[in-house]
């Protein structure tokens, strides 16, 4: 998966220059460079003008971008595994979201991970209580079949069909979509300190001095959409558009 990255000092000289924003807006460089975990991105802009930007994203909201992306590409055992890592990151977002609720330091939260961070069954575990004792009821998960579709797929090489991945995929979506909104309604505040753990870290690999340009693309799924997600084969068409456009434009970053 690409992330466009821009120069913000080319921009604000190429509107100095004309005055105003030209009708049609700006044309920016842009160069595509390879999505990291951590979210700091550095590049130096033909004008020789050094590109420091820092994306705000969630990884559960890049990894299900990158499940999109791979299926728009036919690469459908690679969507399925991202698919799942998406959720998996959201039940700990989730988890994140739901300690920071009730006082809990996010250093002693960061201090318990360590404890489940290698099993996915201890953070379902510890999703579903967590949820339960907040919600009085089990969240909604996926069923023993799409969970056995996935272990099928990641863990015994199958290769699955473009309509089971996509039904996959849509699951997945609607897990997502549903969940967000349900901790939106309690909890916004709380979300925003935990969508605040990944700058943090992010933040460690400045050096002194240096301010990052923060940026946020649109991704279909998002803590920031507050509308009515799209159906799912719609997200699926918007993401394969915009991967045809992102290849069809020129790399001017190096
Ligand atoms: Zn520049």
């Amino acid at each position: 998966m690409l992330i466009s990255l821009m120069c913000s000092k080319c921009m604000e000289e190429s509107i100095e220059n004309s005055g105003v924003v030209p009708e049609g807006g700006l044309e920016i460089r842009t160069r595509a460079v390879p999505v990291q975990t951590v979210g700091l991105y550095r590049g130096i802009c033909p004008n020789g003008h050094n590109v420091l930007m820092m994306a705000d994203f969630q990884q559960f909201e890049l990894l299900f971008e990158s499940a999109m992306e791979a299926f728009a590409d036919s690469y459908y055992r690679e969507s399925v595994s991202s698919f799942a890592a998406a959720l998996e990151r959201f039940y700990e977002f989730s988890i994140y979201t739901l300690l920071i609720s009730n006082g809990v330091e996010i250093d002693n939260i960061k201090k318990m991970w360590s404890s489940v961070s290698r099993q996915s069954e201890r953070q379902l575990g510890l999703y579903v209580g967590l949820f339960t004792s907040v919600f009085g009821e089990c969240p909604k998960l996926l069923s023993e079949k799409d969970a056995a579709f996935r272990n099928g797929v990641i863990h015994k090489g199958h290769f699955p069909s473009p309509t089971d991945c996509f039904d996959f995929g849509r699951v997945v979506y609607e897990l997502l979509n549903y969940n967000i909104r349900v901790l939106r309604e309690r909890f916004a505040d709380s979300m925003f300190r935990a969508g605040e753990v990944n700058r943090h870290e992010a933040s460690k690999q400045l050096k002194e001095g240096e301010i990052p340009i923060v940026f946020k693309m649109a991704t279909t799924v998002s803590l920031m959409t507050l509308d009515e997600p799209l159906p799912m084969h719609e997200a699926m068409n918007a993401v394969s558009k915009r991967l045809a456009l992102q290849r069809g434009q020129s790399q001017s970053l190096k």
